[in-house]
């Protein structure tokens, strides 16, 4: 395979095929196995910019075809590919082991080709990654590295001066050269998440490479963007007004135009794919998301959209959706029921607010609204758990005429680098097991267990309350799940056997310290223990599988994009 610029996504822990692994609740949020094979979506940005500039841009899932196949070798695969520059994602925090070990393997079979990360992890990281892995040559920082990205292939084509090149630091002679981040941009309409370079390149390459992740064909959902940045500081998240500010010299946040959100549902339309968007339209400006309903409307729309929210959106609000999008789901994460634990989780709203809004979405037409609660937050405890289980079951009691699904899960494996609770952990409530970008490769290296990788406690919970009260939480909500007929009573039975098997596990990588683990024993028991121990993924599927209209009108537009000029 040939081309300028190949973009890499690696798996979370390299050798994942190659050692068992108990990865627990790691990826229950996310529409991505284990491993999360699914790769940042800005990728696409970043590829299509490339190519519409006359650069030829490639996007390889390595972690996927590693999942897919496991006779396939990222090493062989690596050995046919020509390239100028290696681009692998380091984004999400979960991913360095993979990062690194990827870095190391290209380096190894191309020795003479440059290698860049690029990510909020490798943004934050970005001097130690310089100084530790000799193999990378190049981090671009920043949340919108389009621009600079193309800057450092023109740069390396024409053999200029790295100097100019925006948001890059790079290894000049024994020194770290950090160039500002001045590539910030305000107006983001020129960035889309692309999905038609995405069918383009599978028609165009004849393979399954870039997507993005295991079941999108099956199970689509294609994201849309709203934003870059946030106005808020939930101590806990790595994509704060915080951390945008530290990482990514992003002082406000900047919103795609109504009429490119609209844009982008109506392209999303035509694979009659779900289609998930990303930011509450409510908040912090209401007008914002009104406006885009008043385009919706005039246009129409078939799909299913997921909606996020960040605090309870108002009675009117809903109802002009629910009148525009005819089957919507809404997301909300409240964290905790317990209001003052969920205000020091940055969320300042009451059960009540919660509670009114939950009815009005199902008022306006709501087909499945998802809360997600947390495990591990600043002031926790097992008695507060067990409260907030009560609330769920409150909850459900009162809709249990509608699709409401209750989530609970902990924060997995890592803080957020750049968190304010990363930052400031005792003011925050925590301690931390790992520092540096290092500390959390060796985490994911050494580590057998998810509860090995965590890097944190709270003041309140141990590493083992922590695992403990995560496993009893799942059953206790599964049993409130099933007492309201939302799963089976086989689906509890089958949580709880996985959930008694992987406490097991969690012993028996325990004794691992202590010279009496037995490697045969955990081999076998690993093999009978499914990935996902929490949350049934069904119910995280709103596209109803693959469907034979959604086939045609995937292959339709396929069609037609390979015939419009890029
Ligand atoms: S979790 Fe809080 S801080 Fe993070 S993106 Fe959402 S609203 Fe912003």
């Amino acid at each position: 395979m040939e081309a300028d610029v190949v973009f890499l996504h690696p798996p979370s822990i390299f050798d994942f095929r190659e050692r068992p692994i108990l990865w627990g609740p790691i990826n229950d949020l996310v529409p991505s196995k284990s491993v999360f094979e699914m790769y940042p979506i800005g990728f696409v940005s970043l590829a299509s910019t490339l190519q519409s500039n006359g650069f030829e841009a490639r996007i390889v899932n390595l972690a996927l075809k590693m999942l897919r196949d496991k006779d396939f070798s990222p090493g062989n695969y690596l050995k046919e590919v020509e390239t100028e520059l290696f681009a692998i994602d380091l984004h999400w925090l979960p991913h360095v082991h993979g990062a690194i070990e990827l870095a190391r393997l290209c380096k190894e079979i191309h020795p003479d080709t440059p290698i860049v990360l690029g990510g909020l992890s490798s943004s934050y990281y970005h001097e130690e990654i310089l100084e530790s892995i000799p193999e990378v040559d190049f981090v671009v920082r920043g949340d919108a590295t389009e621009y600079p990205m193309l800057e450092l292939v023109r740069g390396l084509r024409d053999g200029n001066d790295l100097d100019a090149v925006p948001n890059l630091s790079f290894r000049s002679g024994s020194t770290i050269e950090v160039n500002d981040i001045t590539s910030v941009p305000d107006e983001i309409d020129s960035f889309s998440l692309d999905y038609e370079y995405v069918f383009r390149s599978v028609l165009k390459t004849r393979n399954l490479d870039i997507l993005p992740f295991q079941e999108f064909l099956t199970r689509p959902i294609m994201a849309v963007l709203t934003r870059k940045g946030c106005d808020q500081n939930c101590p806990g998240c790595g994509g704060s007004s915080y951390s945008y500010s530290k990482l990514c010299n992003r002082s406000k946040i900047a919103l795609r135009s109504p009429e490119k959100v609209v844009r982008d549902l109506k392209n999303i339309e035509e694979f009659r794919a779900p289609a998930f968007v990303i930011g509450d339209l409510a908040f912090p400006d209401e007008e914002y998301g009104r406006e885009i309903l008043r385009l919706l409307k005039k246009e129409g729309l078939s799909i299913p959209v997921v909606f996020e929210f960040f605090t309870p959106p108002g009675r009117d609000f809903l109802m002009k959706l629910g009148e525009t999008v005819g089957n919507f789901s809404v997301e909300m994460s409240p964290e905790s029921g317990i209001e003052e634990i969920r205000v020091e989780a940055g969320r300042r709203y009451t059960n009540d607010e919660l509670k009114q809004s939950i009815n009005w979405a199902f008022e306006a037409g709501c087909s499945q609204f998802d809360l997600y609660f947390m495990i591990g937050l600043k002031g926790q405890t097992g008695d507060t758990l067990n409260d907030t289980l009560e609330f769920i079951d409150g909850l459900l009691e009162k809709h249990s005429d509608d699709n409401l699904i209750p989530f609970i899960s902990p924060y997995t494996p890592f803080l957020d680098p750049g968190s304010l609770a990363f930052e400031f952990p005792e003011k925050y409530g925590f301690t931390k097991y790992a520092e540096t970008l290092m500390d959390h490769y060796e985490l994911l290296d050494s580590g057998f267990t998810w509860k090995d990788f965590l890097s944190y406690r709270t003041d309140e919970m141990s590493k083992n309350d922590l695992v403990r009260l995560t496993y009893e939480s799942a059953i206790e909500l599964a049993q409130i799940k099933e007492k309201h007929g939302i799963i089976s009573a086989d689906k509890l039975e089958d949580l709880s056997e996985k959930i008694a098997l992987s406490k097991r596990m969690i012993r028996l990588s325990d004794a691992k310290n202590t010279g009496q683990l037995d490697e045969e024993q955990l081999e076998a028991s690993l093999t009978e223990l499914q990935e996902r121990l929490l949350i049934d993924r069904g119910e995280l599927d709103w596209s109803n599988g693959v469907t034979a209209r959604r086939v045609m009108a995937v292959l339709k537009k396929g069609i037609k994009t390979l015939f419009t000029p890029a």
